[in-house]
């Protein structure tokens, strides 16, 4: 991050902190729940909690959010882990919120000591009716009445397994005419008789989040605890169970989720994607998953440039994914190799060039002075795009056209002399002639063309599975539409389409980023096999954010 830049509000807050001595260092935390693959909102909160931990020589833990034995599994757990790592950071502790169910045990039965927790036999509903609303105070029902004793009797009862789900919760004793409606008396445990994926079945009693966030928070002496806005509600309760526990005072800041474009961002509407087919997985590289978008050949320093250059907004916006989109390419542009791969391939045969080939050699990426050269085959046969070719062009068309001249790209002038076509009319093949002094590099033929081609050797041409990728919503927000989500899906958002490769194609490394001259950036796929080579394009060459900005 450079110097200049100005501060975020939270950076703000932290310097102040530090400068007054509040903390001698600080500790963040980031806190994903085990119920999904993380996306690239989770990324923004990845980028700012571990990048806080970075610029303030302080400390960020990682910690699962595991109260909720239902819908959670290692699975995410691994896939969290994988991917906080891949974005480049590393947390200080892996701790567990389940971890601390013990000591989350004796809290509670600490507020019941001091009158400050009961056990309600009310159902859902009926604790529901009694709440009010936000303009009129709830009532406070019979059960509030217990004593100190019948409390922690009935609680430990509880524990022990004795009720079923939902004949008893704990509930906070605040107050039912708090304007917030968190306040009025909130539930802390509720029964669920269910297998935890680390505790096993020792408990049947779990903690609501606002029983475990912030005491999880002191336990660990998190002195930032950075959410989204939507916790601000929650703040009084988060502050009122620290206070009346007498533990470390955990703070709590929220700054505004980050929405995209053209995507949902929820982990139960992205699990519904995959349940219901309409992705192959997780890691589709359609996905705004942080494993989606690492398939589809993004980079982690363009996820992470993406997070600086959005900053952290305080309130709620939608971010256009073009700005996405321009990131990842800016990074390919100077890491990725550049390759020749025909797409729609049109035959050329070069008269006057001799029967033997000869290698050519084409710079791995003008971008990168250390990037080095690949080989590549030229012979008198070649494939170019269909599309580079008319017949009868317009005015300043630079490509190639009856009698018109072109440069093929680290190779040689060539000269269109006749078309071919068949009996319906189609060209099918072009007839040129080349000038041997227009070699690349050592040109003396003094020609000058305005046009460069990309091409391939058609004899040795590679050909490989191409997946070209749309939007997976057809509309902006899918999210604030009417009706299901769902029904705004692109149908159309994945074209899979053959490409003729340049052979230097057969060494593709997994990790390796591929420009395809005058096409875009692609990568290799994890299906892909010696025997069938697939690459996923991750961006187009064409960038339409710069042009939105020059707009406005
Ligand atoms: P989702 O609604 O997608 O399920 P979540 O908030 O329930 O997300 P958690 O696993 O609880 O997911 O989130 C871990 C952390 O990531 C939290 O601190 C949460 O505030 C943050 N986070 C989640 N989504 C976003 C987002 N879109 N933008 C920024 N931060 C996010
Ligand atoms: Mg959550």
């Amino acid at each position: 991050m450079s110097e200049e830049k100005s501060l975020n509000f939270i950076e703000e807050i932290v310097e102040e902190h530090l400068k007054e001595g509040k903390y001698k260092s600080i500790l963040t935390r980031f806190p994903p729940e085990p119920n999904g693959y993380l996306h690239i909102g989770h990324a923004k909160s990845i980028c700012l909690n571990f990048g806080l931990g970075i610029k303030y020589n302080g400390k960020t833990n990682l910690r699962f959010d595991d109260t909720n034995p239902v819908t959670e599994d290692t699975e995410y757990v691994d896939s969290i882990k994988e991917d906080i790592q891949w974005l480049g950071f590393n947390w200080a502790n892996e701790f567990y919120a389940s971890d601390y169910f013990d000591t989350l045990y004796e809290y509670a039965v600490k507020l019941i000591k001091k009158g400050l927790a009961y056990v309600d036999d009310s159902t859902a509903e009926e604790i529901a009716a009694q709440k009010g609303t936000p303009t009129q105070p709830g009532t406070r029902n019979k059960y509030a009445e217990r004593i100190v004793a019948e409390n922690l009797q009935l609680f430990a009862d509880m524990k022990a397994g004795k009720y079923k789900d939902g004949e008893k919760v704990l509930r906070a004793k605040i107050d039912m005419a708090d304007p917030n409606m968190h306040m009025r008396d909130p539930i802390l445990y509720r029964i669920k008789h269910a297998h935890h994926h680390r505790t096993g079945d020792k408990w049947c009693i779990y903690p609501m989040y606002d029983f475990a966030h912030g005491q999880s928070d002191s336990i660990e002496n998190i002195t930032h605890s950075i959410c989204t806005l939507e916790f601000i509600p929650h703040r009084p309760l988060y502050d009122w169970c620290i206070e009346k526990l007498e533990i470390f005072p955990s703070k709590q800041y929220e700054f505004a989720r980050l929405n995209l474009t053209y995507t949902v961002m929820s982990k139960r509407k992205l699990l519904q994607l995959v349940n219901e087919n309409h992705v192959s997985g997780w890691d589709d590289p359609r996905m705004p998953t942080i494993s989606g978008l690492r398939r589809r050949g993004y980079t982690p320093e363009s996820i992470r440039d993406f997070c600086d250059r959005i900053g952290v907004a305080k309130r709620d916006n939608l971010i256009d994914v073009s700005l996405l989109e321009f990131c990842v390419r800016e990074h390919l542009n100077k890491v990725a190799l550049r390759r020749m791969v025909v797409f729609d391939p049109l035959k050329i045969t070069i008269t006057n060039y001799p029967e033997a080939s000869e290698t050519l050699t084409s710079e791995n990426n003008p971008e990168d002075p250390n990037g080095g050269v690949r080989e590549i085959p030229f012979s008198k046969e070649i494939l170019i795009e269909k599309d580079d070719f008319m017949e009868n062009p317009p005015k300043k068309y630079f490509r190639l056209a009856p009698g018109q001249m072109v440069r093929l790209k680290s190779a040689y002038i060539i000269k269109c002399d006749e078309v071919i076509k068949d009996a319906a009319g189609n060209v099918t093949e072009l007839k040129c002639s080349y000038i041997p002094e227009s070699k690349s590099g050592s040109d003396t033929s003094g020609i000058h063309v305005k046009g460069t081609l990309h091409w391939v050797n058609a004899a040795d041409a590679v050909k490989v599975e191409v997946r070209e990728y749309d939007r997976l919503f057809k509309t902006e927000d899918p999210s604030s539409e009417e009706g299901d989500f769902k029904d705004y899906i692109n149908t159309n958002s994945l074209n899979i389409v053959t490409g003729y490769a340049e052979p230097s194609i057969l060494d593709a490394y997994d990790k390796d980023r591929f420009q395809f001259l005058r096409k875009g950036y692609y990568s290799l796929d994890k299906d892909s096999t010696k025997e069938k080579i697939i690459f996923n394009r991750t961006v187009t060459l064409k960038d339409t954010w710069a042009k939105e900005v020059k707009k406005a």
